[in-house]
């Protein structure tokens, strides 16, 4: 019952920030942007979902959704564009929005570019140099295949601790529900984002122990749909790094080199097409990090929630977080957008 209220108040809440929201946009700081976050995009059937954390995708028809309200409400642009206009003084368009897809998922050419393609909407990929092509996973999603492992076969996977307590603790109550659903794990990802990169990668690898040999489906773009993104005259690409490393601050200077510098030098010549932007893994953004993006880039994204404005930092540009959990209707979609909620 309180539930239900709950979720009617929210619904309510949602309903009238969608309506009231979008009309003070017009008072923002003239030449405002809206950096849009995603990552995969994903039919609503797609057994990829199993593997994924529940922010990390949303369905054609919502991105289909999204860029059809986008259109009617802001100017969309190349995010390096805008970024190149604001440095120069030239004039900004009145309302900006930039469409951003981090990692490099192989689903970006199957599902998105042709939304893009659709409503003729630019939008940058943020590729993982060492990813393209591969059959490297990234270890949230190796992580979440050995929780339900564990869950349908106990005892076939050793997690190390610090994993291993609140695995059995999430898998406990699981049991009595008869279900594992991936709502229930994502609290297990977010406690592991705490603990240092190379620490949560030697844990996973460990528990993973040889399974890793059996991957057989190419999650990631190769250089030949990379082209054909590219062709479109719709994507520019920027680098997420070599590896996905979280760059916090201590992280020793050859692996920012490694992972900002050297990244770009490969990501030039597989996309044959200048890398300016970075996006910082996991919005982690250590003081040196930003630093050597800034000799190195035009700008680059963050995972921190706002809009960005002329005069704000090209190195520390917030972005608004979009997925099927929060915007796949037209009202959680504007309320989403407008960060009020
Ligand atoms: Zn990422």
């Amino acid at each position: 019952m309180v539930r239900g209220l709950k979720t009617a108040v929210k619904h309510a809440a949602v309903a009238v920030v969608a309506r009231v929201a979008p009309a003070t946009w017009r008072w923002r700081t003239p030449g405002s942007l809206v950096v849009l976050m995603y990552h995969r995009v994903l039919p609503k059937d797609s057994p990829l979902r199993l593997s994924e954390q529940p922010g990390m995708y949303v369905s054609s028809e919502t991105l289909d959704l999204h860029v059809r309200e986008l259109k009617r409400r802001f100017e969309l642009v190349h995010l390096d564009d805008w970024l190149r206009r604001a440095e120069q003084g030239q004039a900004l368009p009145r309302i900006a929005c930039a469409l951003t897809f981090d990692d490099g998922w192989r689903d970006n050419y199957d599902f998105a570019l042709p939304v893009l393609v659709k409503h003729q909407a630019p939008a940058t990929i943020f590729l993982v140099s060492s990813y393209i092509g591969t059959f490297r996973r990234f270890w949230p999603n190796r992580l979440i295949d050995l929780i339900h492992e564990e869950f349908s076969q106990p005892g076939s996977v050793h997690l190390p601790e610090p994993l291993r307590a609140p695995v059995a603790a999430v898998l406990g109550r699981a049991r009595a529900r008869g279900r594992l659903d991936n709502e229930a794990i994502d609290p297990i990802v977010q406690q592991a984002l705490k603990l240092p990169e190379d620490a949560i990668r030697a844990l996973v690898d460990a528990a993973e122990g040889d399974r890793v040999a059996g991957n057989s489906v190419r999650e990631t773009l190769d250089a030949h749909e990379i082209a054909l993104l590219a062709d479109s005259g719709l994507v520019r690409f920027g680098s997420h790094s070599a590896t996905h490393f979280r760059l916090q601050d201590g992280t020793a200077e050859d692996v920012l080199t490694r992972e900002i510098v050297q990244s770009r030098a490969v990501l030039q010549t597989v996309c044959r097409q200048p890398i300016d932007l970075f996006c910082y893994p996991n919005g982690v953004t250590g003081a040196a990090a930003v630093t050597l993006a800034s000799r190195h880039y035009l700008g680059a994204v963050s995972t921190a929630s706002g809009w960005h404005a002329p005069g704000g930092n090209p190195y520390r540009i917030p972005r608004v977080a979009v997925h099927d959990d929060i915007s796949s209707t037209q009202d959680a979609f504007l309320a989403c957008l407008s960060g009020w909620l």
